[in-house]
């Protein structure tokens, strides 16, 4: 395929043409957030000029057309993950909230000393919610260790797997190590013991497109402002079957098919897990950001991150007492770091004064600095519209701050 024309697409991304602290923007906290195409924000901005009012009310024409635009973004979702029906795909607030739904939805599944598997590498959005129900339920949470490279160990994984196992809850993508997990194989083992299987797709699909009958997971949760899109929705893709077995999450208006004092029964999926006015504008974009990559060339772009995260590491012998934490063999481009006699905070502070953004902390996956000894890491994450040039950049401030700091 033919080389991405990265500086025509950084066009698409007004924001990325801005200077910080007096130099140009190098934005690498992709991980945390993306930025968003002029695609999306069009998107929303003709949606709420041209066509908002509440949806499925059915009553007038602005409504048909809001409810048309909405459910026109969850179909456009459902092709995305090539879910079979419409009906398992839920809009929530993102990941996070997608996580609590599935867990609070299995509690009545959970007796005591049943166990749900997750790994060390997760975000705490797939380790409290489990934690949580497992507090009600009396079922425990039980960790998958890692190897040093920052892969699942897989014979860790087969001797955890076991009849008191009920749910395999994991990341597709790590946020921290970009560790891709080989989920088909990992959702395969666990539905040969009838164990429901909960993916973790937010650091997934800002890099390529799940497909969930391919994986044949139960559920995989994702959030629109990672892939592009915009905040406060996600997506919790869920088998019919078992969503339509699972208690709703919220009460109030949508959900519901009847309401009275006496009985009070549910609306169809998936709108029985949607109480309440939802995210139009925001579905919207999100559907935007999906129509957006899918005009892009998904290969050249997979490419182009693979440079990218190449670049990089064969930078890293140019940065004294710099360590990579993640070394597995298949990655996204995200390079989590420490460099001796340096803080990681102290690290993102001094690249920021140099208009470079990353990331540093625990990354919400302090059971993972735990393991690795540190109290956070400092994190580059990249996207398709980050440059080489970019790289370099950032290489050449690490340069100069191990110089005058460590
Ligand atoms: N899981 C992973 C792997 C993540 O990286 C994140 C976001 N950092 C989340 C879950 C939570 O996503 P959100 O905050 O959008 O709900």
């Amino acid at each position: 395929t033919a080389a991405l024309d990265v500086e025509a697409l950084r066009r698409d991304f007004p924001i990325l043409s801005q200077q910080v602290n007096g130099k140009p923007l190098v934005y690498l906290d992709n991980g945390a957030s993306a930025q968003k195409p002029v695609a999306v924000l069009d998107a929303m901005d003709r949606y709420y000029r041209e066509m908002h009012a509440n949806v499925h009310r059915g009553a007038h024409t602005l409504g048909d057309r809001a409810t048309a635009a909405f459910e026109g973004a969850r179909e456009t979702v459902r092709r995305f993950l090539n879910a079979a029906s419409t009906r398992e795909i839920i809009w929530t607030r993102g990941t996070t909230e997608a996580i609590n739904l599935v867990a609070n939805g299995l509690a009545p599944r959970l007796r005591e000393g049943d166990e749900i598997l997750v790994s060390r590498m997760e975000h705490h959005a797939n380790i409290v919610p489990w934690q949580m129900v497992a507090e009600r339920t009396g079922a425990r949470v039980v960790p998958i260790e890692l190897t040093a490279e920052g892969e699942l160990d897989m014979d860790a994984f087969r001797q955890r797997l076991g009849d008191r196992t009920r749910v395999l809850a994991i990341a597709h993508v790590s946020n921290v190590l970009g560790t891709i997990n080989p989920v088909a194989e990992l959702i395969a083992e666990a539905r040969a013991l009838g164990v429901v299987t909960v993916i973790d797709g937010a650091q997934a699909v800002p890099h390529f497109r799940p497909d969930v009958q391919a994986l044949d997971c139960d559920f995989y949760a994702f959030s629109s402002h990672k892939m592009f899109g915009p905040t406060g929705i996600g997506v919790l893709y869920g088998k019919e079957a078992l969503l339509e077995a699972m208690p709703p999450y919220q009460g109030g208006g949508e959900m519901i098919e009847r309401v009275s004092f006496e009985r009070t029964t549910w609306n169809q999926l998936p709108y029985k897990f949607e109480a309440g006015t939802p995210a139009i504008a925001e579905a919207v974009g999100l559907g935007a950001a999906i129509d957006y990559l899918d005009r892009l060339d998904r290969t050249a772009l997979a490419a182009a991150e693979d440079a990218l995260l190449a670049r990089a590491n064969a930078l890293v012998d140019t940065v004294p007492g710099m360590e990579i934490i993640g070394t597995a063999r298949r990655k996204v481009p995200v390079l989590s770091f420490k460099i001796a006699g340096l803080h990681p905070s102290d690290i993102g502070t001094l690249l920021d004064q140099q208009g470079i953004a990353i990331r540093t902390g625990h990354h919400c996956a302090m059971p993972l600095m735990d393991f690795y000894a540190v109290p956070g890491t400092a994190r580059a994450s990249f996207a398709f519209y980050n440059t080489l040039d970019e790289v370099e950049q950032l290489f050449a401030g690490l340069r100069k701050i191990q110089r005058l700091f460590a």
